[in-house]
């Protein structure tokens, strides 16, 4: 019920996550600041999404 028959080798197993690396992180540019960022999230460089600041972003490396 909902098992593999066969457990899969290592080789097989991982090869699965070939494709994913090969094909890369999906990318899109911002349209505040323009530059890539990943779909459906908030801005991490200018903290825009939909076109509205939703989250504030420090511009320098300070915490
Ligand atoms: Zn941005």
């Amino acid at each position: 019920m909902g098992l593999p028959k066969k457990k899969l080798s290592t080789t097989r197993r991982d090869r699965r996550w070939v494709r994913y690396k090969l094909s890369g992180v999906a990318l899109v540019e911002c349209p505040h600041c323009h530059k890539k960022i990943r779909p459906h999230r908030v801005c991490p460089f200018c903290g825009y999404y939909e076109g509205r600041e939703v989250i504030a972003v420090k511009s320098e490396k300070e915490e």
